[in-house]
This record gives structure tokens, C-alpha cells and sequence, in this order.
């Protein structure tokens, strides 16, 4: 055993506290039917000087992560991921500080690596050998990678209409994959009967609590790679919300720990107008949401989730951030997708384009002042949507 020196020691119901044993396999609540939340023992502080000499990957946080014994840790390394001043679209649109976190940097394409490489550990740990996931795609991927690695079994329900690659690259690492009528709902239906006997470990976004830890790990460098100074205005693009509750919950942390003195950030929640079910909870002055009715086919196949379990939470998050939540249109994803390449040289997912269509709408609104520090996430690449953008641009 080397210990990771990790300080979790609790696992709590987010809406009543009721807690679980984190020494057994947990998934969420069966009773209220909400999501567990890992916590730590934050009192005891940590040094954060004690990062300098670590891997830059999202492990260098390995105190405030799940894992107990490094030896089950399965890594492709994953985080630390780059943030790019946009300086010409700064200019162009006048703002003072305009800059993205780029997530295609991960293994597989995306952040689900962050989500996915910590889940798939601390089930190692607790030993569990086969997994099973519904995905827009690139949750897929992840999964299929950290149990290749690992040498575990991964099967995958994915929509029919998914870009093939992703089918492609979950065979290729050796996944069973089933495709299905119908968007993630319906393929997690699907699953589920599939996992009758329950013989396969549930990863579906927040119904085991450990895919929100590797998402944090965004939130922890974003406070390191800007001098521990926080951003005032996040946008992320939500599907079923780990990101932004993620990147919420590690400012929380931070701030008990006393790395950082104060949260100026306001959370935002990017949706497309065909499936929006946040935005319009959000709008309604709601703290919960209900399952949107057909949503509508987006090259932005991530956010094509029409109920997130973790519903609570992310309007939770939007409000104690002071936030909002809005959608945009497929023609903006495609303008947005297309600006971004054309002035910055950036090739990002079709998720990562609606954030920066939502910041210019909320620039023009005055949400965002002129001067307010503003930090877009772009969670993937563009090269896994390929079969989307043919039509609009060959
Ligand atoms: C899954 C996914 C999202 C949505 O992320 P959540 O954390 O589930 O809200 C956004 N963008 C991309 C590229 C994704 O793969």
C-alpha cells in the first residue's frame, strides 16, 4: 500500500446528510433518490506550497481526492489542461480579460476523462471489475480507456445518432456497445434492463459520487493556474451538470482550506434552446427541474440530456453563485464554432462553442461588465464531432 495521504471521510446524501460507509460500494440514495457527496476533512488544513514539485496531471490534488492507496489509481493523465487567452475575440467584443480552459487536451477528447479516470479508481479500489454507462459519446470513450487500462470491462449504451467515432474508439479499446432508438434517457433505460442483476457497476452521471471528484479537479486548477485568484464569471456548457457542480464544490473546499479568500465567481449554465431544461427551471425560480419532452437532435451532442439526476444541485450551484442559465441556437453553436477556429485557431466541440455564444449574449445584456474576469470551458474536441460539421462546412 502507498497512501495517497487522502483526507475523504465521509460520503453524505447532498439533501439530508444521511451518511454511507466509504469503505463500501455506494451508489446514491435508494431512499430520496439523490446524489452522495464525498467529503474531507478539511479542518486539518493542507499546504497547497506542496504542489510545486508535483506531475501535472489531477492526481497532484490526491488529498482532496476519494483514492486511499495510489496503487489503485488508473491514469492516462488526465487535467492540467490549458488555459488560452482569446485575445483577438477579447478585442473584438471589448472585453478586458476573456480566456478558455481547454478540455480537448485530455486523453479521449474530453474532460469525462477527469469524471471517468477517478470513478473507475476508486471502484478499482473497492473491486469492482465491470462497469456500464449510458453517453452522448464522449463519456463512452473515457469509460472504455480507464478500463482498458485498468483491465476491467466497460459496456456502453449510446444514442443511434452519436458520431460513429465514438462508437468506434469505444470497440477499438475493447467495450461492448450497444446503440439505441431514442437520446442518453432512453439509452440509460435501456441499460438498466440490460443490468438487470446489477452485475455491472452503474457510472451514469452522479449515481455513484466519484465522477464529480475528477470533474472538481477543473475547479482546483483554475484557482492554481490563476495564482489562486478566482475568475468572476464561469460559463460552462450543462448536460448533466458535473462540471459546473464540481468546479463549485472544489471553490468551496479551497475556500475552507484557505487557499483562496473569497468566491467572486458567478456560475453559468449553457443549454440549447431545443433541450433546456436548466434554463428554464432556472427562469421559473424553480430548485428542481422536470424531464424536457423531446429534445430536439444538436451537433452539441452532450447537452442533449433531457433530465439531469443531479438536477438539485446544479440549480443549487447557480444560485448560491449568483448565476444564470440560458440556451442558444444550433445556427449560434455553428457561428460560434466557426469564430473561435477563424480568430483563434481553436478547433473545439460544438459544446464548447455555445459557452462563448452565451458570453457574448450575456456581454451585450451588461451581465457580464466590461471588466469582469471571464473564464469559458471548452469541454472537448471538435475532431470527435467531424460527422456533425460535414454537412455545414465541406
Ligand atoms: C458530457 C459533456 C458535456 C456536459 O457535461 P456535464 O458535466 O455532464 O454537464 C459538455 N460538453 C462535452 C463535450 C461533453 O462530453
Amino acid at each position: 500500500m502507498s497512501s495517497t495521504h487522502s483526507i475523504y471521510n465521509r460520503l453524505e446524501n447532498h439533501e439530508n446528510g444521511k451518511s454511507f460507509d466509504i469503505n463500501e460500494i455506494n451508489t446514491y440514495c435508494h431512499e430520496n433518490h439523490e446524489p452522495l457527496i464525498a467529503k474531507y476533512d478539511l479542518s486539518q488544513g493542507l499546504d497547497k506550497a506542496n504542489l510545486a514539485d508535483r506531475a501535472r496531471n489531477m492526481w497532484r490534488y490526491k488529498e482532496v481526492l476519494p483514492i486511499k492507496d495510489s496503487d489503485y489509481i488508473i491514469s492516462l493523465n488526465e487535467g492540467y489542461t490549458p488555459i488560452h487567452h482569446l485575445l483577438a475575440l477579447q478585442q473584438k467584443y471589448d472585453f478586458m480579460h476573456l480566456n478558455m480552459k481547454d478540455e480537448s487536451h485530455n486523453p479521449t477528447g474530453s474532460f469525462k476523462a477527469r469524471g471517468l479516470g477517478m470513478a473507475v479508481s476508486k471502484a478499482n479500489e473497492l473491486g469492482i471489475k465491470e462497469f456500464c454507462i449510458p453517453t452522448a459519446g464522449n463519456a463512452g470513450s473515457a469509460l472504455s480507456a480507464y478500463c482498458a487500462k485498468g483491465g476491467l470491462k466497460a459496456h456502453i449504451f449510446m444514442p443511434k445518432q452519436t458520431p460513429q467515432v465514438f462508437q468506434l474508439d469505444c470497440k477499438i479499446m475493447g467495450a461492448n456497445v450497444t446503440l439505441v432508438d431514442g437520446n442518453i434517457s432512453d439509452a440509460g433505460a435501456v441499460m438498466r434492463k440490460a443490468n438487470k442483476e446489477n452485475q455491472w457497476f452503474d457510472v451514469t452521471t452522479l449515481k455513484e459520487p466519484f465522477r464529480l471528484e475528477g470533474k472538481k479537479t477543473m475547479g482546483y486548477e483554475i484557482a492554481e493556474q490563476n495564482q489562486w485568484q478566482l475568475p468572476d464569471v464561469i460559463i460552462y456548457p450543462t448536460g448533466g451538470g458535473t462540471g459546473l457542480i464540481g468546479i463549485w464544490k472544489a471553490f468551496k473546499e479551497m475556500l475552507e482550506l484557505g487557499w483562496i479568500d473569497h468566491i467572486p465567481s458567478r456560475m453559468v449554465a449553457v443549454q440549447t434552446n431545443g433541450c433546456n431544461p436548466i434554463v428554464q427551471a432556472f427562469n421559473q425560480g424553480l430548485m428542481s427541474s422536470t424531464p424536457y419532452e423531446d429534445p430536439a437532435i444538436t451537433i452539441a451532442n452532450g447537452l442533449r440530456v433531457p433530465h439531469a439526476f443531479g438536477h438539485k444541485l446544479i440549480l443549487k450551484t447557480l444560485k448560491e453563485s449568483n448565476g444564470i442559465a440560458l440556451s442558444v441556437s444550433e445556427h449560434d453553436i455553428l457561428n460560434g464554432l466557426t469564430e473561435l477556429s477563424q480568430k483563434e485557431g481553436l478547433f473545439i466541440s460544438p459544446e464548447g462553442a455555445a459557452v462563448w455564444e452565451a458570453a457574448k449574449i450575456l456581454k451585450a445584456s451588461e451581465w457580464i461588465k466590461r471588466d469582469d474576469k471571464v473564464l469559458l470551458l471548452n469541454t472537448g474536441s471538435a475532431y470527435k464531432y467531424a460527422e456533425n460539421l460535414y454537412s455545414h462546412f465541406l
